[in-house]
Protein backbone atom coordinates (compact mmCIF):
# COMPACT_ATOMS: atom_id res chain seq x y z
CA UNK A 1 0.00 0.00 0.00
CA UNK A 2 1.14 3.51 -1.42
CA UNK A 3 1.95 5.84 1.54
CA UNK A 4 -0.95 8.70 0.69
CA UNK A 5 -3.54 5.28 0.41
CA UNK A 6 -2.37 4.83 3.85
CA UNK A 7 -2.72 7.99 4.55
CA UNK A 8 -6.18 8.21 3.19
CA UNK A 9 -7.22 5.36 5.22
CA UNK A 10 -6.28 6.90 8.25
CA UNK A 11 -7.75 10.13 7.11
CA UNK A 12 -10.77 8.19 6.86
CA UNK A 13 -11.14 6.46 9.97
CA UNK A 14 -10.29 10.21 11.98
CA UNK A 15 -13.47 11.42 10.01
CA UNK A 16 -16.10 8.66 11.14
CA UNK A 17 -14.46 8.87 14.95
CA UNK A 18 -15.38 12.80 14.41
CA UNK A 19 -18.39 12.25 12.53
CA UNK A 20 -19.10 10.20 16.24
CA UNK A 21 -18.81 12.99 18.37
CA UNK A 22 -19.83 15.77 16.62
CA UNK A 23 -23.89 16.31 16.66
CA UNK A 24 -24.23 13.40 19.33
CA UNK A 25 -27.75 11.90 19.42
CA UNK A 26 -28.43 12.93 15.59
CA UNK A 27 -29.37 10.34 12.72
CA UNK A 28 -25.89 11.33 11.45
CA UNK A 29 -23.86 10.66 14.62
CA UNK A 30 -25.91 7.49 15.04
CA UNK A 31 -24.69 6.48 11.31
CA UNK A 32 -21.28 7.29 11.90
CA UNK A 33 -21.51 5.25 14.89
CA UNK A 34 -22.52 2.31 12.54
CA UNK A 35 -19.61 2.97 10.48
CA UNK A 36 -17.44 3.69 12.93
CA UNK A 37 -17.86 0.37 14.66
CA UNK A 38 -16.02 -1.96 11.98
CA UNK A 39 -13.75 0.28 12.18
CA UNK A 40 -13.04 -1.22 15.92
CA UNK A 41 -11.44 -4.85 14.19
CA UNK A 42 -9.74 -3.27 11.90
CA UNK A 43 -7.50 -0.47 13.99
CA UNK A 44 -7.11 -4.28 16.38
CA UNK A 45 -5.47 -6.32 13.18
CA UNK A 46 -3.06 -3.40 12.45
CA UNK A 47 -2.13 -2.90 16.09
CA UNK A 48 -1.83 -6.70 16.20
CA UNK A 49 0.11 -7.51 13.24
CA UNK A 50 2.76 -4.72 14.20
CA UNK A 51 3.00 -6.57 17.24
CA UNK A 52 3.46 -9.68 16.15
CA UNK A 53 6.16 -8.35 14.06
CA UNK A 54 8.06 -7.37 17.51
CA UNK A 55 7.02 -10.77 19.08
CA UNK A 56 9.68 -12.12 21.78
CA UNK A 57 10.87 -14.67 20.82
CA UNK A 58 13.78 -17.34 22.16
CA UNK A 59 16.96 -17.52 20.35
CA UNK A 60 20.49 -18.70 21.49
CA UNK A 61 22.05 -15.31 23.76
CA UNK A 62 25.48 -17.69 24.01
CA UNK A 63 27.15 -20.99 24.27
CA UNK A 64 28.82 -22.63 27.46
CA UNK A 65 31.12 -25.11 26.43
CA UNK A 66 31.47 -28.35 27.94
CA UNK A 67 34.28 -29.61 29.53
CA UNK A 68 36.25 -30.83 26.12
CA UNK A 69 35.31 -27.20 24.46
CA UNK A 70 36.30 -25.58 27.61
CA UNK A 71 40.64 -26.63 27.58
CA UNK A 72 40.86 -26.86 23.55
CA UNK A 73 40.45 -24.45 21.10
CA UNK A 74 38.34 -26.57 18.81
CA UNK A 75 36.81 -25.00 15.90
CA UNK A 76 33.70 -24.09 16.89
CA UNK A 77 31.71 -25.14 20.01
CA UNK A 78 28.86 -26.97 18.72
CA UNK A 79 28.89 -30.48 20.18
CA UNK A 80 25.81 -31.79 21.82
CA UNK A 81 27.12 -31.35 25.45
CA UNK A 82 28.05 -27.90 24.91
CA UNK A 83 25.15 -26.21 26.54
CA UNK A 84 22.80 -23.32 24.62
CA UNK A 85 21.73 -20.57 26.75
CA UNK A 86 18.18 -18.75 25.14
CA UNK A 87 17.06 -15.40 25.99
CA UNK A 88 13.34 -14.34 24.48
CA UNK A 89 13.84 -10.95 22.71
CA UNK A 90 11.85 -8.34 20.55
CA UNK A 91 12.77 -10.72 16.43
CA UNK A 92 12.98 -7.14 14.77
CA UNK A 93 14.77 -5.12 17.46
CA UNK A 94 18.54 -5.08 18.84
CA UNK A 95 19.77 -3.04 22.00
CA UNK A 96 23.17 -1.49 22.30
CA UNK A 97 25.02 -4.70 22.63
CA UNK A 98 23.08 -5.99 19.12
CA UNK A 99 20.79 -8.62 21.11
CA UNK A 100 16.90 -8.91 20.66
CA UNK A 101 15.45 -6.38 22.56
CA UNK A 102 13.87 -7.09 25.96
CA UNK A 103 10.32 -6.17 26.02
CA UNK A 104 10.82 -2.72 27.16
CA UNK A 105 13.37 -1.54 25.02
CA UNK A 106 11.19 -2.27 21.71
CA UNK A 107 10.00 1.06 20.52
CA UNK A 108 7.41 -0.09 18.62
CA UNK A 109 5.55 -1.99 21.51
CA UNK A 110 6.19 1.05 23.73
CA UNK A 111 4.77 3.13 21.65
CA UNK A 112 1.57 1.10 21.57
CA UNK A 113 1.27 0.22 24.79
CA UNK A 114 1.30 3.92 25.82
CA UNK A 115 -1.30 4.71 23.20
CA UNK A 116 -3.70 1.86 24.32
CA UNK A 117 -2.61 2.64 28.07
CA UNK A 118 -3.79 6.70 27.69
CA UNK A 119 -0.29 7.82 27.94
CA UNK A 120 0.78 8.41 24.57
CA UNK A 121 -2.61 9.96 23.83
CA UNK A 122 -3.12 12.59 21.37
CA UNK A 123 -6.41 14.25 19.82
ZN1 LIG B 1 31.21 -29.32 23.38
ZN1 LIG C 1 10.74 -4.54 18.51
Amino acid sequence: MADDELAAALAEIRERHQRVHHGRGTVGSLLAVTEARNDVPRLLYAVETVLLLHAQTAHVAYTEPCAAHQFRRIGRLACRDCRKVERTGCQRCRDENGNPAKPEDCPERNVILAALTGEGERQ
